[in-house]
Order: C-alpha cells, then structure tokens, then sequence
C-alpha cells in the first residue's frame, strides 16, 4: 500500500512549501531558465509574471516534476527529486496553460482522474473518491455537469473542469499557469476567488502565472518577474508592478494606478 508521504503544509512549521534554488533548465539545448531563486511559503500565494517566453510555464513544469530539475526544487523541505510520482501527486496539482482533453471523456471521468494518487494500481475508485469528487464539483458550480463530455463545454466551464481536477487531488500546493486566461471577467474573478477561498479555509500554497497585471497583483502576496530566463524583479506587486519594470521587460508603455487591493496597470497607447 502506499503511504501518506511524510511532507506538507504540517510537515514542519516555517518550511516553505516551494524552494527553487539555482534552476537551470535547457530544452533542445536552448537554455530556457538560468539560475532562477524562488521560494514560497506555506500558505503564500506567488504568482510569476513575464513577457511571452519569459520561461513561465517552464519554471512551473519544473516545480511540478515534468521536467527533471536535479537538487534545485525542495517541496515542504523534500528534495522534489526523491519523490515517488504518487507521492509528489499528493502534495502538488497543477493546472496547465492548455491541458489536453481526452475526446469523449465525461467530466466525472476527468476529475476522477484528480483522485489516482489515492486509487491502488489496477482498483477503481472507491465512495469516497466519487464523494471527494462530487464536493469539488459542487463547490465549482458544476453540479449537474457529471455526465457532460468535456468537449462540448463552454471555455470557462472546461477551464473549471480543469480547476477541479487539480482540487479533487487534494494537493496543498496549487500550480496555475494561467488559469484565466480563456474566462470572461466574471468567471475570472469567480474562479480566483474561490481559490482565495480555499487558501484561507484549507491552507493551500498557490504558485501561478498570469497575463492580465493588474488581477495578478490583486490576489498575489507576493510576485516574481522573469524575463529571457531570469528573475529580473520580485516582491510585492507594488514593487514589481511599476511603470519602469514593466517598460524595461515589456517594452509596454503603462501607467500604474493605486487601487484598492494593489496596483492597476493600464496600458496607454505610446505617443
Ligand atoms: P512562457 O510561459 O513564459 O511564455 P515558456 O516557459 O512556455 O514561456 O517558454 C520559454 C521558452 O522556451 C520559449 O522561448 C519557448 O519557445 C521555449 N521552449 C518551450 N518548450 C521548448 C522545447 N520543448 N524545446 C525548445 N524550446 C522550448
Ligand atoms: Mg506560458
């Protein structure tokens, strides 16, 4: 049988849940990262900012394990590398820029497959997985959509779907890369608040990436900026989000406004 793996938000107090030391990644031998330091406490939420390319989704695939990153990533004070892929299923979900959707699968099916860390090889899921399910997709506003095929659901709804998935893992550890970019505003904010939600009530660690800057800095305690690879700005998001960074990374001519929960970003169309 497996067994709980000995690491997560309780494992000991003060370790942080994300340690990123050094990374390094090169793929097609194009160097991708170099030398990025991250780090995110138990129950922060971090979100990495950057121009396209910057390396984002990069650095989140390497935090999550699909991409071999040897002695740079601790996970609740782990080494991320001698963790069994079960295991490291349990402690970290992630929600991909475009996940792939199996054709004909039912959305039950998909976000049953959240629950295979929890199901032993060649079972089937138990109650108490369709339950952990179900709750997840109440909480959702999916209820009633059991039976539906992910494929004739609408972006907002499929993007929920995804955020389910990642939930009905169980994971303490959310990775978002770019949750919202195919929701209109209104599911935008509703899907982020609910993960607010869910880091309050359940203590989850959320490391995301994002487009839009000024919803970043709203939800974020604290963000990154990456740019061709490395770590050109972190802190605050009224430390990161300011005219002269986002001019100097983006080339993008801004104005920075306060708002009420952090800075707004409007882009100004350059003279
Ligand atoms: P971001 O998410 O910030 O837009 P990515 O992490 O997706 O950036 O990509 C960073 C860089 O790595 C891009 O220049 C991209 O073209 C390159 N890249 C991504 N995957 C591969 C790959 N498999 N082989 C070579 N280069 C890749
Ligand atoms: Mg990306």
């Amino acid at each position: 049988m497996s067994r709980q793996p000995a690491i997560g938000p309780d494992a000991a107090p003060g370790v942080p849940a994300v340690e990123v030391r050094d990374l390094h990644v090169s793929l097609d031998r194009t160097p991708i990262l170099a030398g990025v330091d991250l780090t995110v406490a138990a129950g922060e939420w971090v979100t990495v900012i950057g121009p396209n390319g910057a390396g984002k989704s990069t650095l989140l695939r390497a935090v999550g394990g699909l991409l071999p990153a040897p002695g740079a990533i601790t996970l609740f004070g782990t080494p991320s590398a001698a963790l069994r892929r079960r295991d490291r299923a349990r402690v970290v979900a992630t929600v991909a820029q475009s996940p792939v959707v199996p054709p004909g699968m039912s959305v039950l099916d998909y976000v049953l497959l959240g629950r295979t860390p929890y199901i032993p090889p060649l079972g089937r899921e138990s109650a108490a997985d369709v339950d952990a399910v179900d709750e997840v997709l109440d909480r959702l506003d999916l209820t009633g959509f059991h039976r539906r095929e992910l494929a004739t659901l609408s972006g907002g709804e499929r993007q929920r779907v995804f955020l389910a998935r990642a939930l009905a893992q169980g994971a303490t550890l959310l990775l978002l890369d770019e949750p919202t970019s195919a929701l209109d505003i209104g599911h935008q904010q509703e899907v982020l608040e609910l993960v607010d939600q869910l880091r309050r009530e359940h203590g989850l660690t959320v490391l995301a990436t994002m487009h839009d800057l000024s919803v970043a800095g709203e939800y974020a305690d604290r963000m990154v900026m990456l740019a061709a690879g490395r770590v050109v700005a972190s802190g605050t998001p009224r430390e990161v989000l300011t005219e002269h960074l986002l001019a100097t990374h983006y080339r993008a001519s801004v104005r920075v406004v306060d708002g009420a929960h952090g800075p707004l970003v409007v882009p100004v169309r350059p003279r």
